[in-house]
C-alpha cells in the first residue's frame, strides 16, 4: 500500500520510518517532510503545505494514496480529515469536530467535567476583568491558557499576580489571535507529566506505551519550554495500576463522551497527565494527534505493524487486533537543537555525521533539516531526534548520547541529561 504522511517533523518522520519496517508498506509520500524523509529509501517528499487540502486530494487521487496519516493538529483542526474522507479516502486523524479535544482548551475542558475525567479545577472567562478578580479571589500560583491553538506557547503558569495579569491582558490584547477570546484559568497542580497517546477507532481505545519528555530548554529543567527536548519509555512512573486508570478513568470515558456528541473519532488520542505527589492522576491536556517527540520513542518500541493499526483504527475494527504487541526493554532521544531555540537561531547550517552515528546504533530522525543540492542543512529550531533503543534505560541512553557526538553543525546544542528523573527512580 503507499501511504501519504502529512507534517514535517521528527514525529512524522519517525512514523514514516515504523511505516516503512512493514512488508504491506511500499510507498511513503511526506507532504511536505524533511531531510530524512527526502534521503530514506522507499519514502519521498511533496511540496505541498500540511493545509493545501485540494493540493493534498488531487495528488492522493492521482497517485492512488490508499491511506493518509495526519501528523499536526492545524490541518485536523481546520478539518483536513472531513475534506478527504468526503471524497472517499481513508484518513487516520479525527474530524474537525474530534480535533476540538485540542483545538479549544474550554471545550476540552467542559467535555472533561461531563465525563467525570480527574482534571484540575477551572474556570473558563471573556474578558480581563473578570478573570483578573477570579485570580485575586483563587491565589497563585495559577495557569493561565489561551482556549485555541497556540503551538504551544498558550500556557503560562504564573507565579505573582503580575505575571497573570500580564497574561490575561496578553492573551485577549490578541497576542494569539482568536485563540485568545476565551482564556482558561486553571488551578497549579504539582507532579510528574506523562504523556499517554492512545489509538482509537471511536469505540475502542488502546493506550500505547508511556513516555516522559522534557520541555524545558536548560538542564536540570530550567529555562524557558520549548517544543521538547528529549524523551523516553516506557516511564516506569505510570505504574500498571496507573495505566489501568488512565484506561477506564480517562481514555474510555472521553471516547464515550465524545461518542455521545456523535463525534467519530478515529486517530490518536494523547492524554497529557499529571501524576500528583497523591497518586492521583488528572489530565492537564488532550492532543488530537501524536505527541512530538514522544512519538519517536513510543515507535522505537513498537512491534506491531503501524498500519495495521492505523487501517483498524480508521476501518473501525480495532476491538478484533490481538493485544499491541512492544520490543523489551527501553527507548530514549536526544533533541539537537539550533543555538539560540527556542528563541531565535540561524537556519542553513551544514549537518555531518549522521551515518557515523547510525553506524553507532542509534536511530536518527530529522526534524528541523531540509536536503539543498543534496547537502543536508538545517531548517529549524529542533534539529534531529538522536534516538537509543536498549535493554534498559541506561543502554538506551548511552546509545543515544554515544551517538549523538558524531553529529555536527555550527551552534549544536543537547541537554545532557535526558532521563534524569528516571536514575533518580531506579
Ligand atoms: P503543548 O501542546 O506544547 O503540550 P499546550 O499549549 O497545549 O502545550 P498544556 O499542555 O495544557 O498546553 O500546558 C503546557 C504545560 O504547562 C504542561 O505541559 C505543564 O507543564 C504546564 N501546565 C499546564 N496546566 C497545568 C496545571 N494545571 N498545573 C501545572 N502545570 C500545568
Amino acid at each position: 500500500m503507499k501511504v501519504l504522511v502529512i507534517g514535517n517533523g521528527g514525529r512524522e518522520h519517525a512514523i514514516a520510518w515504523k511505516l516503512l519496517q512493514s512488508k504491506q508498506v511500499e510507498q511513503v509520500v511526506c507532504a511536505p517532510g524533511n531531510g530524512g524523509t527526502a534521503t530514506m529509501s522507499r519514502c519521498e517528499n511533496l511540496a505541498l503545505e500540511v493545509d493545501d487540502f485540494e493540493g493534498i486530494w488531487q495528488f492522493s487521487q492521482q497517485a492512488k494514496i490508499d491511506l493518509v496519516v495526519v501528523g499536526p493538529e492545524v490541518p485536523l483542526a481546520k478539518g483536513i480529515t472531513d475534506y478527504l474522507q468526503a471524497r472517499g479516502l481513508l484518513v487516520f486523524g479525527p474530524t474537525k469536530a474530534g480535533a476540538q479535544i485540542e483545538s479549544s482548551k474550554a471545550w476540552a475542558k467542559a467535555l472533561m467535567q461531563e465525563a467525570g475525567i480527574p482534571t484540575a479545577k477551572s474556570t473558563v472567562f471573556t474578558e480581563a476583568n473578570a478573570a483578573k478578580s477570579y485570580v485575586k479571589a483563587q491565589g497563585l500560583p495559577i495557569v493561565v491558557k489561551a482556549d485555541g491553538l497556540a503551538a504551544g506557547k498558550g500556557v503560562v503558569v504564573a507565579e505573582t499576580l503580575a505575571q497573570a495579569e500580564s497574561a490575561i491582558d496578553s492573551m485577549f490584547g490578541g497576542q494569539f489571535d482568536s485563540a485568545g477570546d476565551f482564556v482558561v484559568l486553571e488551578e497549579f497542580l504539582t507532579g510528574q507529566e506523562v504523556s499517554v497517546l492512545a489509538l482509537t477507532d471511536g469505540s475502542t481505545i488502546r493506550a500505547l506505551l508511556p513516555a516522559q519528555d522534557h520541555k524545558q530548554i536548560g538542564e536540570g529543567d530550567k529555562g524557558e519550554n520549548t517544543g521538547g527536548m528529549g524523551a523516553y519509555a516506557p516511564t516506569p512512573i505510570a505504574t500498571p495500576e496507573i495505566m489501568e486508570r488512565v484506561q477506564t478513568e480517562v481514555l474510555e470515558k472521553a471516547i464515550a463522551a465524545l461518542r455521545k456528541k456523535n463525534i467519530d473519532y478515529r486517530g490518536v488520542l494523547y492524554a497529557g497527565l499529571m501524576i500528583t505527589p497523591a497518586g492521583e492522576t488528572k489530565v492537564l491536556e488532550f492532543n488530537c494527534r501524536f505527541g512530538d517527540p514522544e512519538t519517536q520513542v513510543v515507535l522505537a518500541l513498537l512491534e506491531t505493524p503501524l498500519e495495521e493499526l492505523m487501517l483498524a483504527c480508521v476501518q473501525q475494527r480495532l476491538a478484533q487486533m490481538p493485544p499491541i504487541a512492544w520490543k523489551d526493554g527501553a527507548s530514549a532521544t536526544v533533541v539537537a537543537a539550533s543555538g539560540g531555540y527556542p528563541g531565535s537561531y540561524e537556519k542553513g547550517k551544514v549537518i555531518t555525521g549522521i551515518q557515523v552515528a547510525q553506524d553507532s546504533g542509534a536511530i536518527v530522525f530529522h526534524a528541523g533539516t531540509k536536503l539543498d543540492n543534496s547537502q543536508l542543512l538545517t531548517n529549524g529550531g529542533r534539529v534531529l531526534n538522536v534516538t537509543g533503543v536498549g535493554a534498559d534505560f541506561k543502554q538506551a541512553l548511552d546509545r543515544a548520547y554515544k551517538s549523538i557526538e558524531s553529529i555536527n553543525f555550527e551552534g549544536i546544542y543537547y541537554r545532557r541529561d535526558i532521563g534524569h528523573r528516571i536514575a533518580k527512580t531506579s
